[in-house]
């Protein structure tokens, strides 16, 4: 299978194909068709063209294509989830009820919040006891730029896309060269629900690609969700000309588990954090802290949960953990345990690499500066460390330089409190992991995590640029 470029609804090639291969098995899946610094002029100046058709299109028009997406998705979702399984490696059943479900549930949720958004409207006084009236509209941005990582391919890309076609931008989508295959899938389903060409469309590549993207002076804003790393030097690209630009970068999550909360709910919803797509979602339980007296009891429970995981092929309907994304990041991980072992922590369960797949990991007796402690490890594997005062495991929590989401367990109204007075976070998630995040809440992080906030209100706000307009009255 060969993937191209979509550029005003062509198929285009480039003529430099790199290999896309398997993360399971190191087959084949796809070549794909290279965007050059030419390629991805010429996609941003057709966005460019089909902009002001679609910003003037109707609301009503532009929610009803949105909901046909969404029927389109749902009309080929086997085959979206075969496309996410070959590119990511992640569980068929995860992609089924997580990735592809939420993405069909993106374009009508988007649909609905801009067919009902209403515009401010205030009245002001001005010199002279006259009075204005102000009206604020909200316009689209303009082209956006929209680079996703592999972790999550669809669903990140449609909680950027939804939004920015729902307020009437035009979009040059890069997905990671890791994971082509269902932002080109998507261009179908788009094209056939009626976006007319131009207004979505794909350039593939690796970060060269991306940068020119990001680079060009016709590009009026930028979305990335990605590394801390690569949103620094997006930072710096972009810089030359003044424009928005929203980002969902790294995180390093952690919970806190007091002895009064329900260790069964904790244990439940902190095993299922930290093992979720094999622990690559910037919103896995990665650090676990727990109350000295119930450290024991939760330790034996986390490492039996862990050691109930069906590590294997995605393909498998009762497979749990998959491999890790390529050779070279299993050789890290593997690499970052034995450096926290020599420094004299313990793997209490897992540790072991079979090629790219991690067994499920659970270490103890970590400390500061080992990797797997201070690091994004964004593998199968958690670090469970005891504390005794609330004060000192906040400080711990906050030592990080990501602040994405917290999770704390416990029923104490007093410390959720403080936590979520202390905690430098985007969000603080009480009684369940912090890897929740549904459509309504305000979602980023803080520090090195993000800038700026997802979800649908939220999103749409960062699509649009509010325009006012005041009028004076006698
Ligand atoms: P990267 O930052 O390596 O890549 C993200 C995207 O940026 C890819 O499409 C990549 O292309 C592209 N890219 C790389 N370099 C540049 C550049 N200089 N200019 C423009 N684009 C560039 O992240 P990963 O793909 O490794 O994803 C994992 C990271 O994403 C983790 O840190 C994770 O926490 C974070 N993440 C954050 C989320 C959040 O909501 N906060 C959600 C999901 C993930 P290519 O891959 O082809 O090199």
């Amino acid at each position: 299978m060969e993937l191209r470029n979509v550029i005003a609804g062509e198929y285009v090639e480039s003529g430099e194909l790199v290999e896309k291969i398997s993360p399971v098995d190191g087959s084949l899946v796809a070549s794909v068709h290279v965007a050059d610094v030419g390629l991805v002029d010429r996609a941003v100046r057709a966005a460019r063209r089909a902009l002001d058709s679609w910003a003037a299109t109707p609301v009503a028009t532009r929610a009803a294509i949105l909901r046909r997406v969404a029927d389109g998705i749902e009309d080929r979702f086997e085959e979206f989830v075969a496309a996410e399984v070959a590119d990511t490696g992640k569980p068929a059943t995860q992609a089924r009820e997580l990735d592809v479900a939420r993405a069909v549930a993106n374009f009508r949720a988007f649909a609905d919040v801009v067919s009902a958004a209403g515009q401010p409207s205030f009245l002001t006084e001005l010199p002279g006891g006259r009075q204005a009236l102000n009206y604020a509209v909200r316009s689209p941005l303009g082209v956006v730029a929209v680079i996703v990582p592999w972790n999550l391919p669809l669903l990140l890309l449609t909680w950027k896309v939804a939004p920015a076609l729902a307020c009437g931008n035009a979009v040059v989508v890069k997905p990671s060269e890791l994971t082509p295959w269902t932002a080109t899938l998507l261009a179908t389903v788009l094209s056939d629900a009626g976006v007319p060409d131009g207004v979505y469309n794909v350039v593939h590549g690796s970060g060269a690609t991306g940068y020119a993207l990001v680079a060009h002076y016709r590009i009026n804003g930028v979305t990335f969700t990605g590394s801390t790393a690569t949103g620094s030097s997006i930072m710096v690209a972009v810089a030359p000309k003044v424009r928005p630009v929203s980002f969902e970068l790294g995180g390093k999550n952690a919970a806190i588990v007091f002895a009064d909360a329900s260790l069964e709910a904790a244990l439940d919803g902190l095993t299922r954090s930290v093992f979720a797509n094999t622990g690559q979602v910037c919103l896995c339980t990665e650090r676990v802290y727990v109350e000295r007296p119930i450290f024991h009891r939760f330790v034996e429970a986390a490492v039996r949960c862990a050691e109930s995981l069906a590590v294997g092929d995605p393909a498998e309907e009762a497979t749990d953990v998959g491999p890790v994304i390529r050779p070279r990041d299993a050789e890290r991980i593997e690499a970052w345990l034995k450096e926290a072992e020599d420094g004299g922590a313990t793997i209490l369960t897992g540790g072991t690499r079979d090629g790219s797949f991690i067994a499920p990991t659970i270490l103890s007796g970590t400390r500061s500066p080992m990797k797997v402690l201070d690091e994004e490890v964004f593998a199968p594997v958690m670090t469970i460390e005891r504390y005794d005062e609330f004060p000192a495991v906040l400080a711990e929590v906050n030592r990080s330089r990501y602040g994405l989401q917290a999770g704390l367990f416990t029923r104490d109204a007093a410390r959720i409190f403080e936590a979520y007075q202390t905690l430098e976070v985007g969000g603080l998630i009480v009684g369940t992991a912090p890897t929740w995040r549904i459509d309504p809440m305000p979602y980023g992080g803080v520090k090195d995590s993000g800038l700026g906030r997802e979800g649908v209100r939220y999103a749409i706000e960062e699509m649009t640029e509010p325009r006012l307009l005041v009028m004076a009255f006698r």
